[in-house]
């Protein structure tokens, strides 16, 4: 009922809880204090909202929006609204859904770049390491995946899935 244009799971959702307690173990060693997490909407919704909850560091929460997609075909991505506080000298974490062809990762990041932070970090729920840049890093990956289109746990085909609970291939 409404899913008609699903395939198959991909990561069950089991799967993303494990692997995402393991990241955030990752994620908080590699920090020692307060972080501002920055997250790029509104694929990384049900991602930050898991992910925050198993990070016990002092943080603040910071969005941006970012259109890239329409539909399947990729298209320049754009910068939306953005609510920030002060990042000088902070250090910021940024939490995108899926690190494709790396065009958003690469605004965002150099956006942010220009607010002097003391660090700057990546953390994506899903990579398609095959067509993802050298030039845009991401330091914290939850899965690399092979370049297919996929939707659920936030990601959507024409604003619809992202309220799947497991990430799923898109039947072409
Ligand atoms: P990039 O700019 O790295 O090519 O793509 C980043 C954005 O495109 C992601 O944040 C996501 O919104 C969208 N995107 C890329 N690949 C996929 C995919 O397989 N499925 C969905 N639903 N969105 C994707
Ligand atoms: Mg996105």
């Amino acid at each position: 009922m409404g899913n008609e244009d699903i395939s198959k799971v991909l990561i069950p959702e089991a799967a993303i809880r494990d692997r995402i307690s393991s990241l955030a173990s990752e994620i908080e060693v590699a920090y020692s204090g307060d972080i501002t997490v920055v997250a790029v909407l509104t694929g990384s919704v049900v991602f930050l909202s898991d992910l925050m909850r198993c990070l016990p560091l002092r943080m603040e929460i910071g969005y941006i929006t970012v259109s890239s997609y329409k539909g399947e075909s990729p298209t320049e991505p754009r910068l939306g609204s953005i609510s920030l506080s002060e990042l000088r000298d902070r250090d910021v974490l940024i939490v995108d859904d899926i690190l494709d062809t790396g065009n958003t990762l690469r605004l965002v990041q150099g956006m942010l770049r220009g607010h002097s932070p003391r660090s700057l970090q990546t953390a994506v729920l899903l990579r398609k390491p095959s067509k993802a840049p050298p030039d845009v890093p991401a330091e914290f990956v939850g899965f690399d995946i092979d370049d297919m289109f996929v939707v659920g746990y936030g990601l959507d085909f024409k604003g619809r899935h992202r309220n799947l609970p497991h990430i799923a291939e898109l039947r072409v």
